[in-house]
């Protein structure tokens, strides 16, 4: 049975690279018919912010992920937090100094800046010198009975080499000679994510390990500790990291890293979870909207690419809008109302109304209300907006133009798009003109704007006869004065 697990260490929000890796272990799980399991790691005290836990619950409730085992619904493997598991991991530390795998190491800070110091000077990776693994038993007695703080340290090979196979990466080699003997255990008892990740996989038996390749290096040493445990090697699958463009990961600072960024931002969690699946794995076929239910069934470890995903936002934005559109009027108005509201205060614009003309030219929620800043108050624009090469028209062309539709807006007693559309066609073809030298310039009378959701026709029907009449007359007066 497939067992694989979401392993976030709660840092106050939920990064989008970390929902893509929740997101691979999820789809593969459910591809498989195994679990899904949700792992506190909270062992670096220092990172740790209130209120992380439930940021990261939230998050993947809201995506759909729903994990089979975790702190909130327990399990047969559980405490699923970390720091709650400490006495675990002392247990199996101690085993293996036992075993001959670990020692314990008494060197204080000061001596360890010593040894980082002189490797900085010599120009190699920091590394622990190894002084206290060749501490007699007695040294190391008394030591502990004077009660000098200790940790415990991985006793690494130093010859030889260390390999294993990653899903993504393929076989992977190291010197040992370049292995620091890495610490498992602090001096407050509490492990370091390099011994508490081995010891959680193989006691919650996991099958699957999906983690960012940030961890690929880290993974001999693991394997060594497997091996000294005598424990069965799980499958690796590392991914590569999301990055903004080819040199810049995405940052929290620039507010785009986060998947609550997204949602604030005003796209949907089914379009966030379609795009971001798609950063790093590619489906068979040509086509780029799945729902969840799709991802899984097409989900698998061969696709996944080992070059670093470009996060476009851009496509994400065309992606929303697919989703947008896909939707019934009556599910994007529950999502587009709030929007609405916060830029039409007018209770004589029929927001439902005013959802229909957005819903086909929306790719962010967030864009409405910049996209409909125009029915409360008309701002003010020079004639010059008249002028469209491609629509051809002028402040000259328009302004007669706008004087007939003046006209046939008194007459219409039945104000509606219907009667708007007929008779104003009606007057296209009269005049023998193209439909935008007449729709064209409405629309600015009616917006101030080039570009609007809805054309004249609809924005008229929106603002209804009084104000349609009203705003025509604005902008004859504009045009008599300005031409
Ligand atoms: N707690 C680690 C992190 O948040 C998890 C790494 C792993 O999946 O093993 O980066």
């Amino acid at each position: 049975m497939v067992r694989t697990r979401f392993a976030p260490s709660p840092t106050g929000f939920m990064h989008i690279g970390n929902l893509r890796t929740a997101l691979f272990a999820y789809l593969l799980t459910r591809n498989q018919g195994g679990k899904f399991i949700l792992r506190i790691e909270d062992t670096d005290q220092e990172r740790f912010v209130e209120g992380a836990i439930d940021v990261i619950y939230n998050t993947l409730r809201d995506a759909g992920m729903h994990w089979d085992e975790g702190p909130d619904i327990g399990g047969d493997y559980g405490p699923y937090i970390q720091s709650e598991r400490r006495g675990i991991y002392k247990k199996y530390a101690q085993e293996l100094v036992e075993n001959g795998g670990a020692y314990l190491c008494f060197c204080d800070k000061e001596r360890l800046d010593n040894v980082r110091a002189i490797c900085e000077a010599s120009k190699k990776p920091p590394m622990y010198d190894g002084l206290c693994r060749g501490l007699s038993e007695s040294e190391i007695k008394e030591k502990i009975d004077k009660g000098i703080p200790y940790v415990i340290r991985q006793k690494m090979p130093r010859t030889g080499t260390t390999s294993f196979d990653d899903a993504v990466f393929g076989r992977i080699t190291v010197e040992n000679a370049a292995l620091d003997d890495q610490i498992l255990l602090k001096s407050d008892g509490l492990p370091t994510y390099n011994f508490a990740n081995v010891v959680d996989d193989h006691l919650m038996g996991i099958t699957h390990i999906i983690r960012g390749n940030e961890y690929l290096s880290s993974a001999p040493k693991y394997n060594l500790l497997y091996t000294a445990f005598g424990w069965e090697i799980p499958e690796y699958i590392h991914v590569s990291p999301v990055m903004r463009n080819s040199h810049k990961k995405l940052s929290k600072r620039d507010g785009d890293a986060s998947y609550q960024d997204f949602i604030k931002k005003g796209y949907l969690k089914e379009a966030i979870i379609n795009y971001i699946a798609l950063l790093g794995w590619s489906p068979a076929e040509e086509r780029e909207k799945f729902t969840l239910d799709e991802l899984i069934q097409r989900f698998n470890v061969e696709n996944i690419s080992k070059s670093p995903a470009i996060f476009d936002e851009n496509k994400l934005a065309w992606l929303n809008g697919e989703y947008i559109r896909a939707m019934s009027l009556d599910e994007f108005y529950g999502h587009a109302a709030v929007w609405i509201s916060q830029a039409v205060k007018n209770t004589d614009y029929n927001p439902r109304l005013i959802a229909s003309v957005l819903q086909p030219r929306c790719e962010r929620l967030s864009d409405i209300p910049a996209q409909i800043d125009f029915f409360d108050t008309l701002p003010d624009y020079p004639i010059e907006l008249f002028s469209h090469k491609k629509m051809k028209t002028t402040p000259q062309t328009s302004k007669p133009i706008l004087e007939k539709i003046l006209n046939i807006l008194e007459t219409i007693s039945d104000f509606n798009q219907t009667s708007l559309h007929d008779s104003l066609l009606s007057l296209v073809s009269e005049l023998e003109l193209k439909n935008g030298q007449v729709l064209f310039p409405l629309r600015v009378a009616l917006s101030g704007k080039e570009f609007t959701p809805g054309g004249g026709v609809e924005l008229a029907a929106i603002l209804g006869k009084d104000e349609s009449i009203n705003r025509i007359k604005i902008a004859i007066n504009k045009l008599c004065n300005g031409i």
